[in-house]
């Protein structure tokens, strides 16, 4: 056993493109926790919240037995030990942490120890998590064609068009399209655009539809969804408002589309309500914001016990997007993840933050094969990272 010698908090954001508040792109900045055992191995993790929020978090002086510093507690501990580890770091933070950025400061700690463990054993993170359950990965691609901000109907659909050949064209058979339009269509418009969205992706590809939270209303999500029936739908993703937990219920027993939902969630304990209290088919768990791969572990053990799916959220780097092929590859009720291609979201971040990237061929990726998560850290792309963030931070 190798020891843990070094925990770092790299803050990292682009620098070359102005901060555009008014978009949806979680691309523009992560928080990688970088943890070296004291042969010089290093473990990277990342978490999907403000970096600098988690950053403060992970720095902060310890006060008393619910409050500790969590970089303190990892120091000297064997990586291999995560679960243990995140038991101890949960209880240590419950003050400032409980379900919150907490949750997903601690959800990168928990990342980068089993890619440390993992090189230390020299076993691809899967083998860690359990073993291979199935033969291959069917990764999903998400279609967003950035926030109207002036666009019109047609122009965003131009944009769809194009994201949906080069999502095939690069290999994928699962695609999943947003539609953040808003207040660009009435409901009644917003049902022809997706059979439109049908109709350009044909019948042979897996389509899953987001609406970005655009309903208050479960009869309205309902109204929407039946006119969409003879789509074949996969799932319809963030109908209602992500803690409206009856109102999912309600759509979900009157629906005959999957209702999922809970990519915001944060812990066991959260996902428990979303189904339970929820009742949606399938739960999205982010594993950097939910509480890491140990914590995704024991979702997905509780949501088998429901018939519940776990098809996990990723919006951020290839470190997010390795830890999606690891969990399904280990996971049976998982059928698909979500996998954020670099061909397809131009940010520096998720292009070259770390390498190597998967290929797909006919929907499918093989299971990963290099020890740990299987991807390093480019350090050119990390210190201009550093230099963007601390712009930000100077205004
Ligand atoms: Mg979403």
């Amino acid at each position: 056993m190798s020891k843990i010698a070094k925990v770092e908090v790299l803050p990292l954001a682009l620098s070359n493109k102005p901060n555009n508040q008014t978009d949806c792109d979680g691309t523009v900045d992560t928080l990688v926790v970088r943890i070296t055992d004291e042969d010089g191995r290093c473990g990277i993790g990342e978490c999907d919240a403000p970096p600098s929020v988690v950053k403060a978090f992970l720095e902060m002086p310890g006060a008393h037995i619910w409050s500790m510093n969590p970089i303190g507690i990892l120091m000297g501990r064997d990586p291999l030990e995560a679960p243990a580890i995140w038991q101890r770091l949960y209880e240590a933070t419950n003050y400032p942490g409980r379900r919150g950025s907490g949750i997903h400061a601690i959800s990168a700690m928990d990342i980068a120890l089993y890619d440390l463990a993992g090189k230390q054993a020299g076993k691809p993170v899967y083998k860690l998590l359990g073993g291979a359950k199935r033969e291959f990965l069917t990764p999903y691609a998400t279609i967003f064609q950035g926030m109207p901000q002036g666009r019109s109907l047609s122009q965003m659909m131009d944009v769809t068009q194009k994201l949906f050949d080069k999502a095939i064209q690069i290999g994928f058979r699962a695609v999943k399209m947003e539609v953040l339009f808003y207040d660009l269509v009435t409901d009644r418009q917003l049902v022809e655009v997706i059979k439109e969205g049908r109709r350009m992706l044909g019948d042979e590809i897996t389509m899953m539809v987001d609406f970005g939270y655009r309903w208050r209303d479960w009869h309205a999500a309902k109204w929407v969804l039946d006119r969409i029936e003879d789509c074949n739908i996969y799932f319809a993703e963030a109908t209602l408002q992500h803690d409206d937990l009856y109102g999912h219920a309600r759509l979900s027993e009157s629906c005959g589309i999957r209702i999922c939902g809970a990519e915001q969630a944060a812990t066991r304990w959260e996902i428990h309500e979303w189904i339970q209290t929820g009742k949606v088919a399938i739960v999205q768990p982010d594993i950097n914001r939910c509480g890491g791969l140990s914590e995704i572990r024991r979702i997905a053990e509780l949501a088998e016990l429901y018939g519940v799916q776990v098809v996990p959220h990723g919006w951020k780097t290839g470190i997010t997007a390795a830890c999606g092929r690891h969990f399904q590859a280990s996971t049976l009720n998982a059928e698909a993840f979500e996998f954020l291609s670099p061909y397809l979201y131009d940010s520096p971040l998720r292009q070259s933050l770390v390498s190597p990237e998967p290929m797909i061929v006919n929907g499918r990726m093989e299971l990963p094969a290099a020890p740990g998560l299987g991807v390093d850290l480019d350090e050119e792309t990390v210190r201009k990272g550093l230099a963007g963030f601390e712009a930000l931070q100077t205004g």
